[in-house]
């Protein structure tokens, strides 16, 4: 009879990506005189299945992003053995605020306070808070939700007071394809809102930006959550909507 291995069922694409993605990351924060501990992975599976989640966390992945509830649901249910750390990290919409707060460990796109306020009103009592990120439209884009970073001290303090929530960080996205220097400078007005939020009397301690294309310049300006899905998880073998 033969024995099969313990990682018979690692997936060589994941593990080689997750190599190569671990070495990557160490480089950017041996530049930036930074730890690799002071940065974690999300592994963003939306639009693939949840074998290839269960991959990534046989490579020691911890940590999953996912933007569509009616994709992460079932996946999230049939992954319940996991010890994961679930991030929802899609745009929010009122009428699916109770489901997020059941499933969820994180919510990285607070935008408003009505949804802060739904999501802190239907945490359940048996889970610790809900972690949650502001996401900031940094580069300005009409189209892109988030808000204005000068909205983001006042929503930060009045996040901050609802008991069901712990407000962690701030969260954003890029414009596809900027520069280098681009990337920098719009990281680096996060990092720079940030300290301008914690020196009014809220303390933040997360930095979620950076993903497959540009996760190198968010570490040099400070991410503590990188959120990476092609990188680890190669093209979605479905396209999202919900
Ligand atoms: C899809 C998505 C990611 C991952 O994008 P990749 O370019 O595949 O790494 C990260 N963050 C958010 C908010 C996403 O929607």
């Amino acid at each position: 009879m033969l024995i099969a291995p313990h990682n018979l069922s690692v997936d060589p694409l994941i593990s080689d990506n997750l190599q190569r993605l671990r070495a990557e990351v160490a480089r950017a924060a041996g530049a930036a005189h930074r730890t690799v501990e002071s940065i974690t992975v999300i592994g963003v599976s939306k639009g693939h299945a949840a074998a290839q989640v269960r991959a990534a966390a046989e490579c020691g992945m911890r940590d999953f992003g996912e933007s569509y509830l009616q994709e992460a649901s079932p996946k999230i249910e049939s992954l319940r053995d996991l010890t994961a750390t679930w991030h929802f990290i899609g745009r929010l919409q009122a009428n699916k605020t109770r489901e997020i707060a059941e499933r969820f460990d994180w919510v990285h796109g607070i935008d408003r306070m009505r949804i802060a306020e739904r999501l802190s009103a239907q945490r359940p009592h048996y889970a610790p808070p809900l972690q949650v990120c502001l996401q900031v439209n940094i580069g300005g884009e009409v189209a892109k939700s988030g808000i204005e970073p000068a909205m983001a001290v006042q929503l930060a303090h009045s996040v901050s007071t609802l008991p069901r929530l712990q407000l962690r960080g701030l969260m954003c996205m890029l414009p596809a394809d900027l520069s280098h220097e681009d990337n920098r400078r719009l990281f680096g007005a996060m990092r720079t809102l940030s300290g301008q939020i914690n020196d009014a009397g809220t303390a933040l301690d997360t930095l979620s930006m950076g993903m497959s294309d540009d996760f190198g310049d968010a570490i040099q300006e400070g991410a503590t959550l990188i959120r990476i899905g092609t990188a680890i998880f190669g093209p979605r073998m479905w396209p999202a909507n919900e």
